[in-house]
């Protein structure tokens, strides 16, 4: 018996837990399946809208004001500008008083651990004392046992790039730490429960004793940056703690990987699923579909674009264990991220012409090792299995050895690549690289488009990295869009599915 609900969300990153919290806005019965960690984990815990445009212009000041002149085939075009607001609107009310930014449409200016400002729309409180527009002059402190954050060098960067404002750096010995390699975590959670550690000349609680090694190099400085280690489960607390022991504020620059902000908004996300009665099961993958029948007692076919003839899936297949169990929903969004999150794939050889990606051979599963897209991509750890060896005489061998494929592991859904491998970079590191926009073709309800231009299936949507058309690291626009297409794609799941239920 398959495990059934109303939607359901491969993928428990950024766009995977929005998906699953909009359809929930529309009283479906949610589940989200995810495998590994997400990048959460790693990026900053900025929400970044737009902050470049894709021919590179920018810091942008107004986001909004550039987003309509996007390229067709953007995210944030498919999905239009209103549903961008209304996504940040989403997001504002599930995270509350923990970020900053929804007084203005304007994008904040964030200094960064390397010294650099960036534009972003939305940042964690514990960011806001340090924006780049204030001009309060500021004093920097690093770790002698963090060396990703350098504060002096960020200061010196800082003033180099002509903020408003006095900026210094010092390193210092973390209370408590001796250690070199200390986790994040470990800062956070000495300061989380203020733990008596020992200050050379006896003990004393952690946020009086960093207090204590700071304020000596305060000066005239009208605030304090620190790494973004100040507590986990009570960085409010700590945060204002430590500024009133020190009398001015304090701020959070962000860094990463891993990153406690990123962290902290995952468990933000995670505590709002569970509010809101979201079912989530992590550490399975997703690993193949099958087909709900047609009338005829033929699998449903390829749609030629209308709604009604797209074929529509029936039930996906975990792995839980080398065994698998079907999942059933009436509604599916696929949120498995870009080529780091593994939603979007790449080998060196093209794949043989036997039918082995074929949609055509899923959807019975009386054959589960038969030919997934999945299995035929990966060992049974989930790690990219071997290249394949190209063969058949008719091959160019010098064609064969530059030739590769971009794919998507689970429903194979088409992802449009140049066939030469040679093609998918160029030569220039921070160039315009193609392979950056690769990912699915989606409509306006972002549902996947295959080669032709028609649906892949009637009821699949797609939400963020998993999406192409746009370079979110260029842009700086990595959150932002997994926040659209996720409230899109959850949302008009959500509908969907309740309008079958009535
Ligand atoms: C190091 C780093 C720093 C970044 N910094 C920023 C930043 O400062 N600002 C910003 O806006 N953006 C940033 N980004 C980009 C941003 O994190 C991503 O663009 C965006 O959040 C992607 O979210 P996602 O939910 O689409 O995918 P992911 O976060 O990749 O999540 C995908 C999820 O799907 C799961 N999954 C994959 N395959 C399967 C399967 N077969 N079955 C079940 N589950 C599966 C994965 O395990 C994962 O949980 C950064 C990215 C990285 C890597």
């Amino acid at each position: 018996m398959a495990i059934e609900d109303d939607v359901l969300v491969i993928g428990g990153g950024l766009a995977g837990a929005t998906a699953a919290l909009a359809a929930a806005e529309h009283d479906a019965d949610v589940r989200l399946l995810s495998y590994k960690q997400s990048t959460l984990r790693h990026a900053s815990g900025l929400i970044d809208v737009l902050g470049y445009t894709p021919a590179g212009e920018g810091p942008l000041a107004e986001p909004f004001e550039a987003i309509p002149d996007l390229p067709e085939g953007h995210p944030y075009e498919r999905v239009g500008v209103d549903a961008v607001r209304e996504a940040l609107l989403f997001f504002d009310a599930v995270a509350g008083d923990a970020y900053s930014g929804a007084h203005t449409e304007s994008n904040a200016l964030v200094p960064t651990s390397g010294g650099t400002v960036k534009p972003t729309a939305r940042y964690p409180a514990a960011t806001e004392a340090g924006l780049a527009s204030d001009p309060r002059d500021t004093l920097l402190v690093g770790f002698h046992g963090l060396p990703d954050f350098d504060a002096p060098l960020a200061a010196d960067h800082l003033e180099a790039a002509g903020v408003p404002f006095a900026a210094r750096g010092v390193t210092l010995p973390f209370p408590g730490i001796r250690r070199d390699d200390a986790k994040v975590t470990r800062y956070a959670h000495i300061l989380d429960r203020d733990t008596p550690v020992d200050t050379g000349v006896g003990e004393a609680p952690a946020r009086t004793a960093l207090a204590e090694t700071v304020r000596p190099h305060l000066e005239s400085a009208a605030r304090v940056g620190f790494p973004p280690i100040l507590g986990d489960e009570n960085a409010g607390v700590v945060r204002r703690d430590l500024e009133e022991r020190l009398g001015i504020p304090v701020f959070e620059v962000p860094s990463g990987p891993p990153s406690l902000p990123g962290m902290r908004l995952e468990d933000l996300l995670y505590g709002a699923l569970g509010e809101a009665g979201v079912r989530v099961t992590t550490g399975v993958p997703v690993v193949d579909y099958e087909l709900e029948p047609a009338a005829d007692g033929v699998e449903s076919g390829a749609g030629d674009g209308d709604d009604t003839d797209a074929a529509r899936i029936d039930r996906v297949l975990v792995d839980r264990k080398g065994r698998e169990v079907p999942y059933r929903a009436s509604e599916y969004v696929l949120a498995t991220g870009g080529l780091v999150g593994k939603g979007i794939r790449s080998r060196r050889e093209p794949v043989p012409t036997d039918g082995v990606d074929d949609a055509a051979t899923h959807g019975t599963g009386d054959d589960p090792a038969s030919s997934p897209a999945y299995r035929s991509s990966v060992g049974s750890d989930g790690a990219p299995a071997e290249p394949r060896t190209a063969t058949g005489s008719e091959v160019d061998e010098a064609l064969a050895r530059r030739s590769g494929r971009v794919f998507e592991p689970i429903f194979d859904c088409h992802v449009p690549h140049a066939p030469d491998r040679y093609d998918w970079f160029v030569d220039d590191a921070f160039g315009d690289q193609p392979f950056a926009r690769y990912g699915l073709t989606v409509d306006r309800e972002l549902r996947p488009l295959d080669g032709e231009g028609d649906l892949e299936f009637s009821n699949l949507r797609a939400a963020g990295a998993v999406l192409g058309g746009y370079d979110y690291a260029a842009e700086k626009s990595g959150s932002g869009v997994s926040l659209a297409t996720g409230y899109v794609a959850g949302s008009r799941a959500g509908e969907r599915a309740t309008e079958d239920a009535e």
